[in-house]
């Protein structure tokens, strides 16, 4: 069980979900975004990674996934994209190997993480054989060269984009550098994906990390031109940056995700000075939180972003039709046509 404390989420997550969330959600939601490994995957404590991360769970299993939405979203239906966890201290073969056998392509679906020296025909195979809908490459596997350095190019190769731009593939990409989407180099290896790969259909997750207005709003100057970019609102926590998004992407171009399991912690995120700070309800090296334990009344950081993208669809004008777009009908139809070039 990934979500813990549970008479404090009958009181208070529930309670939240009750009262702000469980009407105005659909009944079906589509998770373009969301992880699943088993402990056995794992070499060293995920805490080792380089990369931070802003969880807890040092696995989450098939049936944790399908427990996580239950508590998270009582009373809904929840079709998922999932991955493994994209990091060197994991197994990748073996994390692979699990996605693929939970891909039934009626409810759940996958992302292959590639290696960085994947042949085309490899990845091709690979992803034939394994039924996934695309690639989940990232920037961990990079261990060359600093963190701040490291560009898109880097991790998401030629050969990923071929396969991609062929058979019309999700390629889910984490943006990297502390400057976030807008960094000059995250916009032209955009630019050059979008004219040399149009068939490659890429998700920027999380908002391209681009966690307030000034950031989100000179990448969109870009972005929203490119024909092939999507958005993931995972992690999002900011009505204002939800809102620039939905105001600037063509409608079918936005959809939910969760990121589980960073949705299953409780707390918030935000913007500081150009340094994204986390607060939580426990005590993590990586957050901020209260020296008395359980003292800070928080809730998931899932609800967190469905607040911001609900107060952003509001501003909008949003009916019940366009909410349903935002949170099934965008994600399911993008999943369909993976595949297809
Ligand atoms: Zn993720």
């Amino acid at each position: 069980m990934i979500i813990d404390e549970l008479e404090y989420y009958q009181a208070v997550d529930r309670a939240i979900y009750a009262a702000e969330l469980a009407d105005w959600l659909p009944a079906r939601l589509f998770d373009i975004h969301t992880h699943a490994w088993l402990p056995q995957h794992c070499r060293q404590p995920i805490s080792s990674e380089r990369v931070g991360l802003v969880f807890e769970a040092e696995s989450v299993s098939r049936e944790e996934l399908d427990e996580a939405y239950a508590l998270l979203f009582p009373g809904k239906t929840v079709e998922y994209c999932v991955f493994g966890m994209p990091l060197t201290v994991i197994d990748r073969e073996a994390n692979n190997a699990y996605i693929a056998a939970q891909i039934d392509r009626q409810r759940v679906y996958g992302l292959h993480i590639p290696g960085l020296d994947d042949s085309a025909e490899v990845l091709a195979e690979r992803i034939r054989a394994g039924g996934y809908s695309g690639f989940k490459p990232y920037l961990s596997y990079v261990t060359w060269k600093d963190l701040e350095d490291i560009r898109i190019i880097d991790f998401v190769t030629q050969s990923q984009l071929e396969v991609a731009h062929a058979h019309g593939l999700l390629i889910m990409l984490h943006v990297p550098r502390n400057t976030r989407l807008p960094d000059p180099d995250n916009l032209r290896d955009l630019e050059m994906i979008a004219a040399r790969y149009p068939g490659a259909k890429v998700i920027l997750a999380h908002g391209g990390r681009a966690y307030s207005r000034p950031l989100i709003d000179r990448a969109l100057a870009v972005v929203a031109a490119l024909p092939n970019m999507y958005f993931d609102f995972s992690n999002v926590q900011q009505a204002e940056v939800v809102e620039a998004i939905l105001a600037r992407m063509p409608p079918e171009r936005v959809m939910y995700g969760s990121d589980i399991p960073v949705a299953t912690v409780r707390g918030t995120m935000f913007m500081l000075n150009g340094q994204r700070v986390a607060i939580t309800r426990k005590p993590f090296p990586w957050s901020i939180s209260s020296a008395r334990p359980g003292q800070l009344r928080c809730t998931f950081m899932g609800y967190e972003q469905v607040r911001a993208m609900k107060t952003a669809c509001e501003r909008l004008g949003y009916t019940a039709a366009d909410v349903q777009r935002l949170f099934y009908d965008n994600a399911r139809a993008l999943i369909d046509s993976a595949g297809r070039p």
